[in-house]
């Protein structure tokens, strides 16, 4: 939030205002989002450039849809939903599901289910290491583990923004954690001890449906029925053990190195004078 910005006004009357084409209200709408809004776009956008201009286009686009707000959204998940809309018509190609579509067996394998990486874990401190892993992700796996890591939205928020019905949401940010898992392990330097995985039936629970079930544990999106069950398999069983720590110890890490940067004062003051210009 900026310095000065009185908190007693709340999005929706800013919004409310904007509508009615008050520029200060506007401004103060911008400040308070832009940076949450700026890191949402700098991570699908193609670099630093096309991020400020997508940044631009998202703000200018709220401008002349403050009128149709819904106040049965917040202000902040309003503005990725139109981030997420500009950042599409710039980037046309982005298909559904991400190329490369594998069972979730082989993809929770490639992940490293069931190998034996002793090193993983150390791996994950390193956040330059995280940061190359994430940017070689589809921009929909970014998208999803930016949504929920770092803006920190419920998974009904996130999916609304994503544009997708919660199961697929759920799908896709367990799939892209995997996916996340499956680039660190990629490391010419580092491939781990693979052998034969054995798939076990523990606590009535398949490995398999353990592993389908990871985001959901760590989330908190399951029965207690069902969550007992995996602490009980995963007491019993070394590979989801191992794969389930390591699954935990990559989310946690991501989240780390995704905590919000330093306001960019530069940027903020590059967008509001544009914002001016345009809007007279
Ligand atoms: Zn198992």
């Amino acid at each position: 939030m900026a310095e000065g910005d009185d908190t007693r006004i709340s999005d929706e009357t800013l919004i409310g205002r904007t509508a009615a084409g008050d520029r200060s209200a506007f401004e103060r709408l911008v400040r308070r989002h832009q940076a949450s809004v700026h890191r949402f776009t700098r991570a699908l956008a193609y670099d630093d450039a096309d991020a400020e201009q997508a940044l631009q286009e998202i703000f200018l686009a709220a401008w002349r849809a403050a009128g149709r707000f819904r106040y049965d959204a917040s202000a902040r998940t309003w503005l990725l939903a139109i981030a997420r809309h500009a950042i599409y018509r710039r980037h046309r190609r982005w298909a559904d599901e991400p190329a490369g579509f594998a069972s979730l067996r082989e993809l929770g394998e490639a992940a490293g289910w069931g190998s034996e990486d002793e090193a993983f874990v150390d791996r994950l401190v390193d956040g330059e290491v995280l940061a190359q892993a994430l940017a070689s992700l589809s921009p929909e796996d970014r998208e999803i583990l930016i949504l929920r890591e770092l803006e920190g939205l419920s998974h009904e928020e996130a999916a609304g923004v994503a544009g997708l019905d919660d199961a697929a949401a759920r799908a896709r940010l367990h799939r892209a954690r995997l996916r996340l898992m499956k680039k660190l392990r990629e490391d010419p330097d580092h491939g781990g001890d693979r052998r034969a995985r054995e798939d076990r039936i523990v606590a009535g629970l398949h490995c398999g449906e353990v592993l389908a079930d990871l985001t959901a544990f760590l989330d908190g999106g399951l029965p207690a029925d069902r969550v007992r069950r995996i602490q009980e398999h995963v007491k019993d069983c070394e590979d989801c053990e191992r794969f389930g720590s390591e699954f935990s110890a990559a989310v946690f890490a991501l989240r780390e190195i995704l905590r919000e940067p330093a306001r960019d004062e530069e940027a903020e003051a590059r967008l509001l004078a544009r914002l001016r210009t345009e809007i007279g």
